[in-house]
This record gives C-alpha cells, sequence and structure tokens, in this order.
C-alpha cells in the first residue's frame, strides 16, 4: 500500500487520480485505525467526557495536595486539563515514573491508582507500537514531514515499521526555483471580497487554481453559486445548533431562579420538548410578565386548556389524555422545576434526559440534527449513572465536554468544480499556477502547553518547538506548491468583528497589496493579477424606489383606535403603517421587556392590587402593603431581579416604588380624593372609529370634579417638555374621553422613579385635542394619496426637514423606542 502521512492530512482526499487502488493519505487519526485493524486492536472508543468523568474519579480517590483547592472549586475542569496534560506526556513518550515536578508527580500517582481509565489516541498508539514489533510491512510510506518533528510515539511507530519491512521516504526541504508572486487583496469584509474572488474565477481556465478555504465557505458559496461555480462546502462546526440547544436549555429548568429569557429561548427552539399550544401562550405571556406563575402564566394554560377542548381542527385523537399531559407538564415545570439553588440529584437530571429522549427521538428523521442532541443526552446518563449528586457548574462543566466543538451543517456538502479546494494549506499535494488563500486570517489559537525545563528532560528526545515548526512548515506548503502566484484574501472585519491578517504574512516577501475596493477602475475595467475584465452596468433591474410608496387609497384606519395608535398616526405615519397596519413584530425573543418598562407594568400591578384590596389606604399601610405585594409579584412579573447580582438593583427598585407608593396615597388623602377605579377602560368614538383608552387611576374630588393620574416609569424633562408645549396627548386624550364637551378633568402623571407629580400651568386640553384631529385628518389625507411620511426625532430635524404638509399639531416620534429604524433609513441617516 502507499501511504501518505502528514500531522494535518486528516480529512484529506485520498488522490484525485482516476485510478488509484492502494493509495491512501492519513492524518494521525486515519492513520491510526488502518493500523488498528490491520493489527485486530479495534474496538469501541470511549468519549472525551467519559474519560474526563473517569479521571475526576480518580482524583477523588488519590486527592493529590498538588490540585486539591481547584479540585474543589471545579472538579470536572481540573480533571480535563490534567488528563490533557497526561495525555500529551503519553503521546511523547512519557513513562509515567520520571516525575521532576509536583505536575508530573502528581499525574505520576494518577497512572498508579488502578481505577479505570479507558484509553485515548496516545494509549491506543502506544498499543500500536507495542504489537507492531515483528509484523512484517510491505508499505511504501511517504512523509510529509521531517521524521523528527513527529511526536515521540509516531517517531517509534514509523521507525519500527521501517524495521518490519516498510519503504519509509521522507520530505527533501529544496526551495523552489522560483518564488511565486504575492498579492494581498484587502477588502472591508468577506462579502467584498468573496465577490473578487469569483469574479477572478470567472475570468480563466480553473483547471490550474486551488483554493485555500480558511474556516467556514458559507458566504463564499453563496457568492460562487452567482457565477456559476459548485459550492467549496466547508464549514466549521458549530455548538449553537439549534438542535444542540435543547438538552442544555432544558437542564436549566432544573435551576433556580426561573430566568424568563432563558426559558423563552427554550420554547423559541423549533423542535422544543413541548406541545405547540402550550409553548405559544407561553412566548406571549413572557412577553408581558417575564416571570412564572403569575396573571398571564396562568392565562396561558387556560388557552391552552381550552385549545385541546376546543380541538377545532381534530389533531387531539384523545383530548382527555392530551389535558392530562398537560397537566403533567405543567406539574412539571411548577411543581418539580426551578427549585435547585446549588447542587441537584444525578438521578433528577437522568429523569430530564430520559422526559427528552422519547420526545425528540420520532424527530430525527425530520430532524437529523436531533440524532446528535440524543446522543449528547445518552452520554450524559452515563456520566451521571453511579454519581448521587451534580453542582451546577459541574453540570455546566459536562455539558460543555459533551457538546465540544458542537456539529457540522447537515445541509451542506461540497460541489463538483475545475478548482481544487483545501481546507488546510498542508493539504496541497500537488503543484498549481495560483493558490487562493481565502480568509487569510490569524485564527488566535494558540494550543501549546508550557512545560518546566525539568519537566521536558522526563519524556525521551522532548522537542517543544516541534508543534509550532510543523504548523509554519504547513504554510510554506502554500507557496512551495504555488507555480506562478499566491493571492491571499485579508477582510478587514469578519462577521462583523476586527479580523487581523495570518502571521504568515510577515514572511511573504515582495509582495503587493491591492484594496478590493479599486480592483475596477472608473472606465469599469476589472484586474487582479493574470486576469482582467471590462465590467458593464446591469439596467434591466430598476433600482428600488428611495422613499416608500403606497397605491392611492389601499390603506384604510382600523376600526378600533387608541391613545398610542393615534400618536403613532399622528407623529410617524410610517411607524403606524408598519406596526398597527400589516402587524409587523420583533421576533418574541428580543422583546421580553426589561429594565424601565419591567419596573413600570410591575409598578402599574402593585397598584392595581392595592386598589383591589382597598380603595383607602393610609400612606405608612400603603408603602408596607406596597412592599409585599412587590415580593410576591417579582418572581412572576420580574423574574430577572432575582438573579446572582441583582440584588442590590432589587432593593433599589423596591424601595423607589415603595416610596413612590406613599407619596401617592398622601396626595390622595391630603386632596380627600375618591378612587374610582383603576385601569378604568373608557370608550368613544371619533370619525366612525371605536376609540379606547385605559386610565391608570381615575378619581374624584369632593366637588365632583374627575382627576387623572397617568403613572409612568421614567424621567421628567421629556413629559415636562410636552406639558409646556401643550403637546401632552395622552392626557388631552383621557380628559376628551371623561368629558367631550366641556373638558374639564384634572389630568396629571404620576412619576415613580423620582416620586412627583407633572401637571400643566395652564392646560388647554380641548385645543390639544381638536388640533390632533385635525392633524389625523391631514395624515390620512396624504395615505389617502398614497403619502407615507416618517416623523422626526428632534426639533433640530423638523426646521431642517419641514413636514410635506403645514400640521396643527406636530410632536416628535418615538424613534428612541421603535424598532423599524432600519427599514424607515433613519438608522443609516447617522452613519
Ligand atoms: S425610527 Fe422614527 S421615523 Fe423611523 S419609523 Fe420609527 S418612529 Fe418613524
Amino acid at each position: 500500500m502507499h501511504i501518505t502521512f502528514g500531522m494535518f492530512l486528516d480529512g484529506s482526499e485520498w488522490s484525485s487520480e482516476a485510478a488509484s487502488l492502494g493509495k491512501i493519505v492519513c492524518g494521525p487519526l486515519q492513520m491510526l485505525q488502518v493500523l488498528e485493524e490491520r493489527l485486530g486492536l479495534s474496538g469501541i472508543q470511549s468519549s472525551t467526557p467519559e474519560r474526563i468523568n473517569q479521571y475526576v474519579e480518580k482524583i477523588k480517590a488519590v486527592t493529590p495536595d498538588w490540585c486539591r483547592e481547584s479540585f474543589r472549586l471545579d472538579a470536572w475542569t481540573t480533571a480535563q486539563q490534567l488528563l490533557a496534560w497526561r495525555d500529551e506526556l503519553i503521546e511523547a513518550g512519557w513513562d509515567a515514573k520520571e516525575a521532576p515536578s509536583q505536575r508530573l508527580q502528581t499525574l505520576a500517582t494518577l497512572e498508579q491508582n488502578p481505577l479505570t481509565l479507558a484509553p485515548g489516541a496516545p494509549d491506543r498508539l502506544r498499543n500500536v507500537l507495542k504489537a507492531l514489533d515483528k509484523t512484517p510491512c510491505s508499505d511504501e510510506i511517504r512523509l510529509t514531514e521531517p521524521l523528527a518533528l513527529l511526536p515521540w510515539v509516531w517517531r517509534e511507530i514509523f521507525a519500527t515499521l521501517r524495521r518490519n519491512g516498510a519503504h519509509l521516504i521522507e520530505p527533501e526541504d529544496a526551495a523552489p526555483d522560483t518564488a511565486p508572486e504575492v498579492i494581498q487583496v484587502t477588502g472591508r469584509d468577506e462579502a467584498t471580497l468573496a465577490t473578487q474572488l469569483a469574479r477572478y474565477l470567472a475570468q480563466g481556465d480553473n483547471q490550474g487554481v486551488a483554493i485555500i478555504c480558511h474556516g467556514d465557505s458559507g458566504l463564499l458559496d453563496g457568492i460562487l453559486h452567482r457565477f456559476g461555480f459548485g459550492a467549496v462546502g466547508e464549514q466549521r462546526s458549530s455548538r449553537w445548533r439549534e438542535s444542540l440547544q435543547i438538552l442544555p436549555l432544558f437542564l436549566e429548568t432544573v435551576w433556580k431562579p426561573f430566568q424568563p429569557q432563558r426559558f423563552l429561548e427554550l420554547l423559541l427552539l423549533a423542535d422544543a420538548p413541548f406541545p405547540y399550544y402550550i409553548r405559544r401562550p407561553l412566548i406571549d405571556a413572557l412577553q408581558k410578565e417575564p416571570g412564572i406563575g403569575g396573571e398571564e402564566w396562568q392565562n396561558a394554560w387556560n388557552q391552552a386548556t381550552d385549545t385541546i377542548r376546543q380541538n377545532k381542527h381534530g389533531y387531539y385523537s384523545n383530548p382527555k389524555a392530551e389535558l392530562n399531559k398537560l397537566t403533567e407538564l405543567r406539574d412539571l415545570l411548577e411543581n418539580q422545576s426551578f427549585q435547585a439553588e446549588d447542587k441537584v440529584s444525578a438521578s433528577l437530571l437522568i429523569e430530564r434526559c430520559k422526559f427528552l429522549q422519547p420526545r425528540l427521538g420520532p424527530q430525527v428523521t425530520k430532524t437529523p440534527g436531533l440524532g446528535t442532541a440524543l446522543l449528547h443526552a445518552k452520554a450524559l446518563i452515563n456520566i451521571l449513572n453511579g454519581k448521587t449528586d451534580v453542582s451546577r457548574i459541574e453540570l455546566a462543566r459536562m455539558l460543555d465536554s459533551i457538546i465540544g466543538s458542537g456539529s457540522d451543517n447537515d445541509d451542506r456538502c461540497a460541489e463538483v468544480n475545475r478548482f481544487h479546494c483545501v481546507n488546510h494549506p498542508a493539504k496541497l499535494q500537488a503543484d498549481c499556477d495560483t493558490v487562493l488563500w481565502w480568509n487569510f486570517l490569524d485564527d488566535g489559537r494558540t494550543n501549546y502547553t508550557s512545560w518546566t525545563a525539568e519537566e521536558r528532560a522526563a519524556p525521551p528526545d522532548f522537542n517543544p518547538h516541534a508543534a509550532r515548526q510543523l504548523e509554519h512548515r504547513s504554510w510554506t506548503n502554500a507557496t512551495c506548491h504555488a507555480r506562478q502566484r499566491l493571492i491571499v484574501f485579508t477582510p478587514r472585519l469578519l462577521a462583523g468583528e476586527a479580523a487581523f491578517p495570518h502571521p504568515f504574512l510577515n514572511e511573504l516577501q515582495n509582495r503587493k497589496e491591492v484594496d478590493a475596493e479599486t480592483l475596477c477602475d472608473a472606465s469599469g475595467q476589472w484586474r487582479l493579477a493574470d486576469r482582467s475584465v471590462k465590467l458593464t452596468r446591469d439596467l434591466s433591474t430598476p433600482a428600488p424606489t428611495p422613499s416608500p410608496e403606497l397605491e392611492p387609497s389601499s390603506v384604510t384606519p382600523l376600526r378600533r383606535l387608541s391613545y398610542t395608535q393615534m400618536n403613532s398616526l399622528l407623529t410617524c405615519p410610517f411607524q403606524w403603517f408598519l406596526n398597527d397596519y400589516i402587524g409587523l413584530r420583533m421576533p418574541p425573543a428580543t422583546n421580553v421587556p426589561t429594565g424601565s418598562q419591567m419596573y413600570g407594568t410591575l409598578a402599574h400591578k402593585v397598584v392595581e392590587k392595592l386598589l383591589t384590596e382597598s380603595k383607602s389606604w393610609l400612606p405608612e399601610e400603603a408603602e408596607r402593603r406596597a412592599g409585599e405585594l412587590f415580593d410576591e409579584l417579582v418572581p412572576q412579573m420580574a423574574a430577572e431581579l432575582l438573579l446572582d447580582g441583582q440584588g442590590a438593583t432589587k432593593d433599589r427598585i423596591r424601595n423607589t416604588l415603595c416610596q413612590a407608593i406613599k407619596k401617592l396615597f398622601e396626595e390622595i388623602n391630603s386632596k380627600n380624593l375618591t378612587v374610582v377605579g383603576t385601569e378604568h377602560e373608557c370608550t368613544s368614538t371619533l370619525n366612525d372609529h371605536d376609540f379606547t383608552g385605559k386610565i391608570d387611576i381615575l378619581l374624584e374630588e369632593p366637588s365632583g370634579k374627575r382627576v387623572v393620574f397617568d403613572m409612568k416609569w421614567s424621567s421628567a424633562t421629556y413629559l415636562q417638555d410636552e406639558l409646556k408645549k401643550n403637546n401632552a396627548l395622552q392626557l388631552a386624550t383621557y380628559t376628551w374621553l371623561l368629558d367631550s364637551t366641556d373638558f374639564n378633568v384634572d389630568c396629571k402623571y404620576f412619576l415613580f422613579p423620582s416620586q412627583q407629580f407633572l401637571e400643566s400651568d395652564a392646560p388647554n386640553w380641548k385645543n390639544l385635542w381638536q388640533r390632533a384631529v385635525e392633524t389625523l385628518d391631514i395624515r390620512l389625507g396624504q395615505m389617502g394619496t398614497g403619502y407615507l411620511e416618517r416623523g422626526f426625532a428632534e426639533e433640530k430635524e423638523l426646521k431642517e426637514k419641514p413636514p410635506q404638509d403645514s400640521l396643527p399639531l406636530t410632536k416628535s416620534a418615538t424613534c428612541k423606542f421603535c424598532h423599524f429604524s432600519t427599514l424607515c433609513e433613519r438608522e443609516g441617516d447617522n452613519e
């Protein structure tokens, strides 16, 4: 057999020749398999997490002093690190006896412990080495790296094979006669450079071209397809694939406190282990009240129950059994989850893994990635068997090791091309005219262990620099195989992050640097190295129109209006159209309330509950009760305040709220006001549209005059400004809803953070409302003609670009809280 061996050649093509029986190209793992098969040593291999787990047990049994403290703090990571050192030394030929340092003494003691440690790759190589003795061999083995640079165990294996009859050919390090031309193409990002690379390929015959594709080729493949080439199909494993998130996110539910964002992530996974009829309502509930057990949470379960009972589409052949499943799931989440603090029993985790298995198993044919998730669950069960309890950090580390670098994307593969593709420079085995090195970037990895001088003397002929020398040789392999030119592509940004050129760049002498943006001159002449083309602009596709357009009379306002909708219509019809008319929504994961929005909802609920319990409170009593309600409602509506590190924020919010509520009731009592209602709904009609509004607190003076408190968790500046300009439309809306003739209502804001009331010195609600209605008519008229105006964020902007029509009421739009700034092009404005 003709074998080509190199330390970076795992996963290489065996041969590109038409007939190549008996020829193979191997990296260390493939060569190990070949040798094991020949010697009858193959067997079932243990996974790395299982070996780490066995090493944990060894360390527990030996209790070495040297790593005791680290092991106490993080047993899994300590075992993982010690095992990695141990494996490296075994590969380097260490006999586990000579131990000149505490580190090696510890490893030697662990090696003597009789508890099982399944063989890793270095142990398997040592077994192969033992079994090779006197086994005849007639192979021709061509090494791509000098024997002296290989790890000890490989040196010994090849030396033994040579003794046994193999013909070993070492590489000759003759420098090529002429150095290739080197061109570095730089560009802003991958997309810019991918187009240049594809254009280069499109301008000539590519029989003599090779591409070294460093990293994922997803974006490059898309552009190659546009130019009519096949995909390179290179991909980096990713641990963030959706199917790999199911196990860690589901196991997260055992820990306390409830984390709304994490639970939402679980619900949003396409293959989450819960039925859709409960997932959707729970997603909606978390977007309103980010916690567990609150009103919205209860509503979600009621909604799911109704869905099953109604069984509108006949999905549930046995609704009763489905209802039982729902009850079990509710019990699991409400009573058996989010309880554990730092430790949890291994049996509970095993139970959770077993909960997942029958739910994911049937989906594997549809989503093959779930097969990996099931393997992970099985690996975790194997590790947990025999343990009593597991700490939170230990579980996280176990999952980290099990998921490892993740899995590949099943949908992607390499396609046929005339040019040759490799994913590592060492894999270039034949000369080419041109080598294109895609993403010629420093990936910032330094995976070499530091050993002391004494430690380096322990294994035989240990060369600590060999790994770096091998890596460097692999880089020079690219220049050695480029007959005419090497073109390297270095984007300045990779996936939006700053990227840095490959360290080999410093060694590429006499290189020419070109900017991707300048490859095409003003006349349309494009040129890169030996290829060029005259580009012409494609005029067949019209450019998009710069401003939004509507078909005249195509949009009519909805039947039901509210203050929020009206404000949006008046200030930014573009926002109203996207949000209220066509119902464009942000993904739920980005929509969970947090910060002021969450505190505001919680504070409103506390006041609502207080006023439901009693309409008259002494300020101190209200303050005390508000604290109790806050404690009760936080897990249901603001669970993030229970997370580690949030204690001070939670106390601050609690104190602010309690003080504010005391102030609120001081005001109510001092003015002798009577509470009429809270969250009081009012309805009216405006231009044939139903109009509804919800008043936070409606009160009455002894004279019978009505008073409205609109509560906010925000600062005073903006609201004060609105009142000063007689632009507080929300308050005007309430006065109109309560008294559309005289507007005789006392309306004010109440701010929780500053415990302050804000009101207008000279309110003119009637005038404000009339201006709003006139403006509404103008806006509807504009939309009727097909014009959709964008709002303004600041006064300055209004002066620079006044609205198309003069408006009786001009108010700034809510750009700060709007999700459509990219669509309306505001986001690009500031660049
Ligand atoms: S960002 Fe401002 S201008 Fe743009 S749609 Fe939103 S509210 Fe309108």
